[in-house]
């Protein structure tokens, strides 16, 4: 898969199209992957925090979430067609999860803005099979929401608990979770709740 290096992130030069086409044979795999959506915050952040370089070898494809991603491969020569955002690509998963009836787990936002999210969807998509926990638990509490994560056992796993910490979560325990598509969407339950 052609990928563009920006500042040490190694992004995918895919369509959003295209990465609905990576994710679709991510779920059919059924073994684990993690696709990270990363703004210009992101790239910063690497710069001074080695410690999600271990994060991004774990990915399987990393998307360029904003326009700044856009415009910076221009300069390196090797011009990205588009950005994939967190909420659009989130958007067509749950399409897509819906359509093929996969479950879906949501793990992240105040229990308050999770609720309204899951409401949203519910109402939207019919029948979606969706369940989720909020992201406010302490390192003592891990074990707990791994537990229910696979007694859902999900086909797609939506992390939103902000950066880095959710791409950290996806790396650490994708395995263990054995969920085959896991991605960080920051704050997108918070606006699918509106
Ligand atoms: N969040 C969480 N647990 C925490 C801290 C934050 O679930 O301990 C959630 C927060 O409620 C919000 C999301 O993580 O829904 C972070 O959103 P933000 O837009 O700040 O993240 P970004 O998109 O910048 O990564």
């Amino acid at each position: 898969m052609e990928r563009v290096g920006i500042l040490g992130v190694p992004f995918s030069a895919l369509t959003e199209h295209e990465v609905m086409l990576h994710c679709v044979a991510c779920i059919e795999s059924q073994t684990p992957h993690m696709v990270i959506t990363a703004g210009p915050e992101f790239v910063m952040r690497l710069q001074s925090d080695p410690r999600l370089r271990s994060v991004l070898t774990a990915a399987d494809l990393i998307t360029p979430d904003g326009i700044g991603i856009v415009i910076a491969s221009r300069w390196y020569g090797q011009p990205i067609a588009e950005r994939v955002t967190g909420v659009s690509l989130t958007e067509r998963l749950l399409a897509y999860a819906h359509d093929q009836n996969l479950r879906v787990y949501f793990l992240g936002a105040t229990e308050e803005a999770l609720q309204k999210a899951m409401h949203v969807l519910r109402g939207r998509y019919q029948g979606l099979n969706i369940t989720g926990k909020n992201g406010y638990f302490t390192s003592d509490q891990v074990d707990e929401v791994l537990a229910d994560i696979m007694q859902v056992r999900p086909h797609i796993l939506f992390v939103g608990l902000g950066q880095p910490r959710q791409e950290e979560f996806i790396a650490t325990y994708k395995d263990r979770l054995g969920v085959p598509l896991a991605i960080g969407i920051g704050g997108v339950i918070d606006v699918l709740g509106g």
